[in-house]
C-alpha cells in the first residue's frame, strides 16, 4: 500500500495561540493525523486545560517576546529532538476608526500578528534548516486581500503576513522548508465574540457563497495538508478558507 501523504506520524508541531479557538482546532487536527503537538498561549489556565483535556504539550509564551519564543522553541526541540511544523496562529483584534486609533492600539496588533510570526518563524526555521525540512503555516485572514473600515491595524498586519509568507518561502525553499498561509473567512470564536448572531453576522452569512460562517474544523484539512508531505512542492501560497467570500461579487 502507498504511504498516506497526509499522515503526520513522527512529526512534531508547535501551534501558537493553540489554547483556544482556531489554533486549538488545528492543534487537535495535527495530533489526530499523528503529530506530537505543543500549543502556546499567555494564559496559564487555558494552557493547563488543554494539556489535561487534550493531552497536548502546553507552554506559556507571549509571541511578542523574542526571549520567550526562543525558550519555547528550544523546549520543544529539546524534548522532541526536532520541530517539523510551526503554525503562526496567535492573534488579537483592536477595532477603531483610524482617526481615533492610538499608537498603542496599532502596535498591539502589529506586534502580535506580524512581529510575533516573524520571531516564531525565525527561531523555528533555525531548527528546520538544520534538519533540512519543515513547514511554516501562517494564519492570515481574507482581510489580507481587501480593506475593512475600523480595522486598519488588523488588515495591515494580515497583509504583512502574506508578504512574510512569500519572502520566507523564497528564502527557505532550498533548505526543504515550505512556508504557506491560510486566510480564514469568518469563524465564530472568542475573537469575533457573538458577532455571528447579530444582524451584521447574518449579512456576512448571506454574502458568503457557502451561506454559512466557518467552523474551526473547516481549517483543519487545509492545515493538515500544508503540514504534511502532500504539500512538499507547495510554497509561498496564501489559501483562502472562507466558503468563497473572497471571490464573491
Ligand atoms: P481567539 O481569540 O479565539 O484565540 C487567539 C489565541 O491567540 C488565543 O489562544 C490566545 O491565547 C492567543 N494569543 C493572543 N495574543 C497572544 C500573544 N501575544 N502571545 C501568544 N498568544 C497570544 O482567536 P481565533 O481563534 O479566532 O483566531 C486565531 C487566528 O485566526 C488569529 O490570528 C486571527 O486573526 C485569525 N483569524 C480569525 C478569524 C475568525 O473569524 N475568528 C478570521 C480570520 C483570521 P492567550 O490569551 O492565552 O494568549
Amino acid at each position: 500500500m502507498e504511504p498516506d501523504p497526509f499522515r503526520l506520524a513522527g512529526r512534531v508541531a508547535l501551534v501558537t495561540g493553540g489554547n483556544g479557538g482556531l489554533g486549538l482546532a488545528i492543534a487537535r487536527g495535527l495530533a489526530a493525523a499523528g503529530a506530537r503537538v505543543w500549543v502556546t498561549g499567555r494564559d496559564e489556565r487555558k494552557n493547563a486545560a488543554v494539556a489535561s483535556r487534550d493531552g497536548l504539550g502546553a507552554l506559556v509564551c507571549d509571541v511578542r517576546d523574542e526571549a520567550a519564543v526562543a525558550r519555547t522553541v528550544g523546549t520543544v526541540v529539546e524534548s522532541a529532538g526536532r520541530l517539523d511544523v510551526l503554525v503562526n496562529n496567535a492573534g488579537n483584534y483592536v477595532a477603531g476608526p483610524v482617526l481615533e486609533l492610538t499608537e498603542d492600539d496599532w502596535r498591539a496588533v502589529l506586534d502580535t500578528h506580524l512581529t510575533g510570526s516573524f520571531l516564531c518563524a525565525k527561531h523555528a526555521a533555525r531548527a528546520m534548516v538544520a534538519q533540512g525540512s519543515g513547514k511554516i503555516i501562517n494564519i492570515g485572514s481574507i482581510y489580507a486581500l481587501f480593506g475593512q473600515p475600523a480595522s486598519v491595524s488588523y488588515t495591515t498586519a494580515k497583509t504583512g503576513m502574506v508578504g512574510l509568507t512569500r519572502s520566507l518561502a523564497v528564502e527557505l525553499a532550498a533548505h526543504g522548508v515550505q512556508v504557506n498561509a491560510l486566510l480564514p473567512g469568518w469563524y465564530d470564536t472568542e475573537l469575533t465574540r457573538g458577532a455571528r448572531e447579530t444582524e451584521w453576522g447574518e449579512r456576512i452569512r448571506h454574502k458568503t457563497p457557502a451561506q454559512r460562517w466557518g467552523e474551526p474544523i473547516d481549517l483543519v484539512g487545509p492545515a493538515v495538508f500544508l503540514a504534511s508531505s502532500a504539500s512538499d512542492f507547495v510554497t509561498g501560497v496564501a489559501l483562502p478558507v472562507d466558503g468563497g467570500y473572497a471571490v464573491a461579487d
